[in-house]
């Protein structure tokens, strides 16, 4: 006998789907940044970006990208040698609408110098909201816009590279660069030995003619599927900077050996492998000995990027966590409504005001630095400063989000666990936590930087910090400090004046430690904070 289906209920008290909405309109601090560093005109476009990236269909993409890792595929069935690694149609779709946005290169020229201002800022926006929604792939996005800083040592073979990469075109095909429609470009530094030390890279680069041979290994090795890689290697003259492609000169395969791909926390869209070079073609970028040098010139725009990535997992985490408030009642009342709930959301709505002030603050410094010594120098010690704080909080602030869902947010069809595996990574690569706190003691030991420092701090109505450039253990701390007063300082070019005030308040003059929802705020502003999250008639395209 044929058991019949019945239903035991009617499903109840559930928040609707948070999809169909525009990123960009329904989001105020985004749209106050955006304006308050000088991109106003570009209002219109990024709104066109965020309905684009809000859909239903691209949040259903992203879950299938990392639902589906990559494979690598070392040998074909008849043990010829492959190394290619094959994507889900989700990650090329992700890759191609990131591409024709020209995240990947839009803040440079056909020829590889700098596009005019507000390029960065613009930049910003639409990184900010593609990180909302599926990060993976955002990685060799963020390293091809990046090499191109480094490239710039060897004039003229950016001058051949820069039109490829400059191309709105994603070509995923495995051929040479040259007879493709566009290229991405990857990086390797990292060696099992060490990866903040890559002075200890052991990888050696024989001179062969015009270009070197490179024998070693990588330990890791993001976006393998790039058309051609910056690697540090032991030139006779010391650690070199190179570009190594996929594809040698004459057509044929170069020598990279792909070992593995490594299964990864998180950012599992995106395939992470180790690599052998076993005898691989390369061109020196810069002179030899001047490899940290030039590649620093790449780092710290992939330090901004994951300083503006984790803004934007803040963000859709915080979104998530009111939106599904509004809906859910708990003893007759909106979780919304419930006081602690509203501290709570409050609270980390000041956060995330805090975190994307700072990351637009400083897109508009990197805009202005050639221009500007006062702008290149807080790009200097603000980038470090950024990337510490912000990719730092991220993980537990995800976290509180999560829990505001309560269970619903802790299962994989809700997108918090995958923000929340996510973060992690952005405070790890490109310099973890304390080496970016010791790189802003090395940058504040110029006299315009204390200057700039002093200012923050007198801005906000606090005494300047003292600081110790020599005390390395205090540097945590320090830096701490510097990145919410320079938070303050922007906010007060984005936000209400209150909104500064309290933000200075619970974070600087009487701070409230790491747990979210302990201080009071006054109940207008809390209300015009959680407005700005999300408008309660919110816009949906
Ligand atoms: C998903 C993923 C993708 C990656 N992709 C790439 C890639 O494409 N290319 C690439 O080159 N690398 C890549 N990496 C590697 C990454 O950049 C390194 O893991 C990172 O730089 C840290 O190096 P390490 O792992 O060798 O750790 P270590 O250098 O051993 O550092 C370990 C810890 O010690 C701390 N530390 C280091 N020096 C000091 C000090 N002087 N004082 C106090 N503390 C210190 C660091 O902050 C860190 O917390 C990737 C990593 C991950 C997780």
């Amino acid at each position: 006998m044929a058991v019949s289906r019945f239903d035991t209920h009617e499903v109840l008290n559930q928040s609707p789907p948070y999809e169909n909405v525009d990123l960009f309109a329904s989001d105020t601090p985004l749209q106050s940044a955006v304006i308050a560093n000088g991109a106003a005109q570009y209002a219109a476009s990024l709104a066109d970006f965020g309905r684009q990236w809000g859909t239903a269909d691209m949040l259903a993409l992203a879950r299938r990208a990392n639902e589906n890792p990559p494979q690598l595929h070392t040998f074909d069935a008849k043990g010829f040698r492959r190394d290619i690694v094959e994507f889900d149609s989700a990650y090329h779709h992700f890759m191609r609408d990131s591409i024709a946005a020209g995240l990947h290169a839009s803040t440079w020229s056909q020829s590889g110098t700098r596009a005019a201002a507000p390029a960065e800022v613009v930049r910003s926006a639409r990184f900010y909201m593609a990180a909302q929604v599926e990060t993976g792939h955002l990685c060799p996005i963020t390293m091809t816009r990046a090499a191109l800083a480094a490239l710039a040592a060897e004039p003229a073979l950016a001058a051949k590279i820069a039109p490829k990469v400059a191309t709105r075109s994603y070509d995923a095909s495995f051929r040479p660069w040259w007879e493709k429609s566009g290229m991405t470009l990857g990086m390797g530094m990292t060696e099992k030995q060490g990866g903040t030390d890559v002075r200890s890279n052991s990888t050696s680069a024989a001179p062969a003619g015009d270009s070197y041979s490179l024998v070693g290994h990588k330990w890791f090795i993001s976006a393998p599927m790039s058309d051609a890689f910056l690697v540090l290697a032991q030139a006779p003259g010391g650690l070199t900077c190179f570009l190594m492609p996929r594809f040698c000169p004459d057509g044929s395969v170069n020598a990279l050996r792909f070992e593995r791909l490594k299964d990864k926390l998180g950012n599992r869209s995106n395939a992470s492998s180790e690599v052998e070079f076993t005898g691989a073609f390369a061109w020196r970028v810069g002179e030899e000995g001047a490899g940290i040098r030039n590649i620093l010139q790449m780092v710290q725009l992939t330090r901004l990027d994951c300083a503006v990535a984790s803004a934007g997992l803040m963000r859709m985490a915080l979104v998530q966590a009111v939106h599904h408030c509004r809906y859910r009642t708990v003893f007759q009342k909106r979780l919304y409504d419930q006081p602690m709930m509203r501290a709570v959301l409050t609270d980390m709505a000041l956060e995330v005001e805090g975190a994307v002030a700072l990351v637009f603050r400083l897109s508009r410094a990197l805009d202005r630095a050639a221009a500007d010594a006062r702008e290149a120098a807080y790009a200097r010690f603000m980038t470090p400063a950024a990337k510490y704080w912000i990719c730092k909080i991220a993980p537990a602030f995800i976290f509180e989000a999560m829990e505001c869902l309560g269970g619903n947010g802790y299962v994989e069809k809700s997108i918090l666990p995958r923000l929340y595996r996510e973060a992690p990574v952005n405070s790890i690569w490109e310099g973890s936590g304390n080496v970016m706190c010791l790189d802003v003691l090395r940058a504040l030991k110029g006299q315009e930087e204390a200057e700039l420092l002093a200012a923050f701090e007198r801005d906000a109505g606090l005494e300047p910090a003292v600081f110790d450039a020599a005390n390395e253990s205090a540097a945590r701390a320090f830096v701490g400090r510097l990145a919410l007063s320079a938070s303050a300082a922007a906010l007060k070019a984005t936000a209400p004046p209150a909104l500064a005030d309290v933000f200075v308040r619970t974070r600087l003059a009487n701070p409230h430690g790491a747990l979210y929802g302990a201080d009071q705020v006054e109940v207008a502003t809390a209300e015009m904070l959680l407005q700005r999250v999300l408008p309660e008639s919110q816009p949906s395209s």
